[in-house]
């Protein structure tokens, strides 16, 4: 089934005699850091594993299972083809250590960076005891755990201190101790709504080779009850193609990323953000590299300042508060139960079908500090709901397996928790959903970030918001039958909301202004709030769409 890439890579792959065994996961596809970087190639061995069990642990899109296997077959290849040895195995039933051990006893102990993901991290726990594997750490993360503890010593823990501490360390855009442009962000100034110019830039096609092919037609053929659109040509899978995107965000997206990072569109799913995250977490591309890249571009401040912040802030205190945290287990002062095997996200309410889950005993924490646990409706899988942002968003997802930041914070995951949906079947949802999902960086920002799970454990409020925010910052009431000043149901969930969790949400500063008004309204309104919220659950759970004519 195999016979293209393997044929390849035993064309490709040098004698295997004498060399340093390191075992590359699916997701550290680098040779420029770590163990791969120390030493010559033809001192240098690697191990590569395929899991097909893993691949069906959850429904993921199609495009994510193609992002993940392509970059791994193509890199497999070009280390071959630069010198080094590659042992590439299928795992079996019993799983990546099952076939490590293996590994270990023919090649001897396999070194490794450490897993990004907890997962993985579970699994090879005894392995790793057991001497077969040599745990390095991770060189391709930018910050450590030490530097994490000296920004964020006690819980509750800021982004910004942790990010403030970085910059004044390594001098990112910093003078004399102080943020260059006198301030440390940009935010207020990055919240421009888009109007069509200037024009969003159009994504990057690529163009598969008989490697990727081969990926692609497998998918389609032993994966084919997994949701969402497979499309090669929207599919970075070799080490020039990330170059490419990397080359494409540079000059198409990051000299207008600042302004329009919060804009949203029907028109564009990505607008200015650079689709760089699925090669990130791949580590096809480097975070150091794309800092240093950007840093050295001639971009207003608050172009640089913006997209310095989601990487070297964002996405290294996601992974910090995620491992300290133990996947939001061990929480202070509580321990949150864990599923007992992995969610669906409701794919199987969608479907009309269950997905076969492996009862590992961890399908991840179930925290859930609002007490919200409602089903997530089938809109999310594709199913009408007649809200047009949320019809709009979700029809790019299964058709990309992408859209930027704020559709994901502002609309599904503002949506879903208007709507007290479960923390954790949202957080299966935007994992199996995303070709950038990963549970080290998925896991703080739904279940945390996106659904207050957590609480203010590591974001200041809930990102909840109702129909004046979506109007303001995207066009798509403009196509919606809904009428975002009359009777969008956003507005009255919004402040329904709000009522709802009152006493939990009490100390929560930045909702002081909102918390007085939801006081000030009437009996009546407020009564009509909760209408709306058991319309609206009830009419989407049925998998039928709102109609502007049933509203209460
Ligand atoms: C509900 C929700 C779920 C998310 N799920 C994921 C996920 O599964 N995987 C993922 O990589 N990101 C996730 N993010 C963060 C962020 O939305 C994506 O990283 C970003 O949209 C990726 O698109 P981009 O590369 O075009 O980003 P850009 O806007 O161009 O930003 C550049 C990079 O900054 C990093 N970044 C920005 N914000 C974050 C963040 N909050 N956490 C981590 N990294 C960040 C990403 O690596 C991103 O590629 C999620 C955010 C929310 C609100
Ligand atoms: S009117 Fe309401 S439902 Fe329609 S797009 Fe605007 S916010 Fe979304």
């Amino acid at each position: 089934v195999t016979s293209h890439f393997l044929r390849a890579l035993a064309q490709r792959t040098p004698a295997r005699r004498d060399r340093r065994w390191i075992y590359v996961p699916y997701d550290q596809l680098t040779d420029q850091c770590g163990p791969l970087a120390e030493l010559p190639p033809e001192e240098l061995g690697i191990v590569m594993l395929e899991n097909p069990a893993k691949a069906r642990r959850r429904p993921y899109h199609k495009q994510k299972l193609a992002m993940v296997l392509a970059n791994g077959r193509q890199f497999a290849l070009e280390q071959a083809a630069r010198g080094v040895a590659v042992r590439w195995s299928v795992a079996g039933a019993d799983g990546y250590a099952g076939a490590l051990r293996r590994l270990a006893r023919e090649l001897g102990p396999l070194t490794m960076m450490e897993a990004a993901e907890r997962e993985l991290r579970r699994e090879l726990t005894p392995v790793i005891a057991e001497g077969a594997l040599l745990v390095v750490p991770h060189a391709g993360w930018l910050t450590s755990d030490e530097e994490f503890q000296a920004a964020c010593p006690a819980p509750p823990w800021r982004m910004d201190a942790f990010y403030r501490a970085l910059r004044k360390r390594r001098g990112w855009l910093v003078e004399k101790g102080k943020p260059l442009g006198g301030k440390w962000s940009h935010d207020a100034d990055n919240r421009k709504r888009w109007r069509g110019e200037p024009p969003a830039p159009t994504p990057l096609r690529f163009e598969p080779d008989a490697i990727t092919r081969e990926v692609l037609a497998l998918i389609e053929r032993e994966f084919a009850a997994h949701p969402g659109v497979l499309d090669g040509t929207s599919l970075p899978s070799t080490a020039v193609d990330a170059a490419r995107l990397w080359s494409w965000a540079k000059a198409e997206c990051l000299p207008q990323f600042g302004p329009y990072e919060d804009a949203m569109s029907v028109h564009s799913s990505g607008l200015f953000h650079t689709r760089v995250s699925a090669l990130l977490n791949l580590q096809r591309l480097s975070a150091q590299r794309l800092i240093d890249d950007a840093l050295s571009l001639p971009l207003a401040l608050s172009s640089k300042e913006g997209f310095l912040r989601q990487i070297a802030g964002w996405r290294e205190y996601m992974r910090h508060v995620h491992r300290v945290t133990d996947g939001f287990r061990a929480l202070p002062g509580e321990d949150a139960p864990a599923l007992a095997t992995p969610g669906d996200g409701g794919y199987a309410r969608w479907a009309e079908r269950s997905w076969p889950t492996a009862g590992d005993g961890d399908g991840g924490s179930q925290v859930s500090r609002l007490d919200a646990a409602q089903p997530l409706p089938p809109a999310y899988w594709g199913r009408e709901s007649g809200l047009r942002c949320l019809d709009s968003v979700v029809e790019q997802v299964w058709s990309e397996g992408y859209s930027h930041h704020i559709t994901r914070l502002m609309v599904l995951a503002n949506f879903a928790m208007l709507l007290d949906v479960s923390p954790r079947e949202l957080t299966d949802w935007f994992w199996v959903a995303y070709v950038d999902a990963y549970d080290w960086v998925v896991e703080p920002n739904v279940l945390a970030m996106g659904s207050f799970g957590a609480g203010d454990l590591i974001t200041t409020k809930p990102y909840v918001a109702g129909a004046a925010y979506i109007d303001r910052m995207s066009d798509f009431c403009k196509s919606c039958r809904f009428d975002p000043r009359k009777n969008c149901p956003f507005t009255p969930l919004y402040w329904g909301f709000l009522d709802r969790h009152r006493e939990a949400l009490q100390n929560v500063a930045r909702l002081d202004m909102p918390l007085r008004s939801v006081s000030a309204r009437s009996a009546t309104l407020r009564a009509r709030d909760l209408r709306v919220l058991r319309w609206v659950q009830q009419t989407l759970t049925a998998g039928r769409a709102l109609r502007v004519e049933d509203s209460p």
